[in-house]
């Protein structure tokens, strides 16, 4: 039954203030044409009506808060609860983006420390904190790296290298800048293949597109060698930092030579996302860049904080007012009430999460490698396929009866059936030992019953959909 159906004529939930006396006529003549003719179809019930409405849909969906999210690359991480208290703060959350400058000091030396804190996190010189999504990030650095070559004269250089195992959005956003794309294979550890690579690059190379550790979860080892055929090439190093959580703390892209970053601050950063956002990607560079990052520039002149808006080498604006300020807030209160240490601590744990997760889980499923991960793993469920007819997909989904969000699937590309987990560090020891016992559990159900798994999710409010048609064709709506 949805709320329509609950609909007692006359029955109400709401009263309005009486109109406060302004001082002042209100002038009440919008255009005839916007005005309604017939009032809106809203259903009518009581407040407790409505309340349960909205909380009953809430608790269909699943999130970090009701249950464990090990979704590779997207940091499904616990977001505290702080961060929320100081995002929500009236003097931030009740700005207005036109006030004046001088009233806002409070925001502008949050933007501040921030640029700040990230440059010091990351090794880089400078960062832009417009961005409002690790894909917009990478956009912003793109066009970046094409305003250097522009200002240098070197026009001819049109193509990104990016790895076979990389994020989708890498050679999205190469592209949307104009560039054409080259993938550079990885060899059998899962790494960049370092021959393939030097044959690539020539001066037709505007830049290499890296994320470390890569997708697979493993630290690209031979980073400084990769660097360095970069920069004897004239090619800029570019950084996808979307997931730092393996490590804040012990390395850094700005000392790897990366000269461009960007990060997730609602994946590592811990602002609850997912599902569209909003996010926050800000785009770090190194010096030789800084005058190129976007309008207006968040600057202090030793006494006042200033929005800086004549740069003239900038790529100008990227997006409207300076970015998602509520995720800046809460990214800065965590960095704050981590500090340097608790950062540390939070790649340690993630990383030996990840590890003792991969032990557990390969002796059911294989590691697509075998090598100690970082902060995530691989397996490789082709086995399963062949054994019992059983897909990854059917795992994933299975996995959703037992209120466990799936991990990322058939992604990275190069590995078959692939399931990809980040547990993340703040889960539990218990949490990860029972997450392997229902994987275990889902490995007995293959065997003696696959066709169960084949029409999973069996309890759960939506069925299996075809997913194709239920991303294309939306049904929002009841009837
Ligand atoms: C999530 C992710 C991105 C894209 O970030 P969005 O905020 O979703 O646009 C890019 N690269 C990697 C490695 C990621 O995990």
């Amino acid at each position: 039954m949805t709320i329509f159906d609950q609909t007692v004529e006359g029955r109400t939930g709401f009263r309005l203030p009486e109109e406060p006396d302004y001082g002042f006529e209100i002038s009440n003549d919008l255009p005839t044409h916007l005005i309604r003719e017939t009032p809106a179809a809203l259903p009518q019930v009581s407040e407790l009506q409505v309340v349960r409405h909205f909380s009953g849909l809430s608790r269909k969906n699943h999130s970090v808060d009701s249950g464990f999210y090990p979704l590779g690359s997207c940091t499904m991480k616990y977001n505290p609860k702080m961060n929320e208290e100081a995002a929500a703060l009236q003097g931030f959350s009740q700005l207005h983006p036109y006030q004046e400058e001088n009233t806002i000091q409070g925001a502008l030396e949050l933007m501040y420390n921030l640029q700040n804190s990230l440059c010091e996190i990351t090794g880089m010189d400078a960062f832009s904190l417009q961005p409002a999504a690790g894909a917009h990030g990478e956009l912003v650095g793109m066009l970046l790296v094409k305003k250097f070559f522009q200002l240098k004269g070197e026009p001819a250089r049109t193509k990104i290298i990016v790895p076979d195992s990389a994020h989708g959005t890498n050679p999205a956003s190469a592209m949307m800048a104009g560039y054409e794309v080259v993938e550079v294979p990885s060899n059998r550890e899962g790494r960049v293949d370092l021959t393939s690579l030097k044959l690539l690059l020539d001066n037709t190379v505007a830049a290499i597109m890296l994320t470390n550790p890569n997708t697979v979860g493993l630290f690209e080892r031979d980073i400084c060698e990769i660097q360095k055929l970069a920069h004897d090439n004239g090619t800029l190093l570019y950084y996808d930092g979307a997931n730092l959580n393996a490590i804040m703390g012990y390395a850094r892209p700005g000392d790897m030579g990366f000269d461009i970053v960007h990060l997730n601050l609602h994946k590592t950063f811990s602002t609850p996302h997912g599902m569209g956002g909003p996010g926050s990607g800000p785009v770090g560079v190194k010096k030789e860049l800084m005058e190129l990052l976007p309008v207006p520039r968040v600057d202090f002149d030793g006494s006042k904080y200033l929005l800086k808006y004549d740069l003239p080498d900038s790529i100008g604006k990227v997006r409207s007012f300076y970015g998602n300020f509520g995720v800046l807030v809460r990214a800065y209160a965590y960095i704050k009430t981590m500090g340097s240490d608790g950062l540390k601590r939070a790649s340690e744990m993630a990383v030996l999460n990840a590890n003792y997760l991969k032990c557990l889980l390969e002796k059911m499923i294989p590691a697509a490698y075998s090598e100690i991960c970082k902060h995530e793993f691989v397996l490789k469920g082709s086995r399963l396929v062949a054994e019992y007819g059983v897909k990854t997909l059917d795992v994933a989904k299975r996995l959703l009866d037992y209120g466990v969000h799936p991990p990322t699937i058939y992604f990275p590309l190069i590995v078959d059936e692939a399931l990809m987990i980040e547990p993340t560090e703040t889960e539990t020891k218990e949490t990860l030992d029972s997450f392997a016992a229902v994987i275990a559990n889902i490995i007995d159900e293959a065997r003696e019953d696959p066709s169960m798994l084949k029409s999973a999710p069996n309890n759960t409010v939506v069925g299996r959909l075809d997913e194709a048609t239920a991303s294309r064709k939306p049904k929002t709506k009841w009837f």
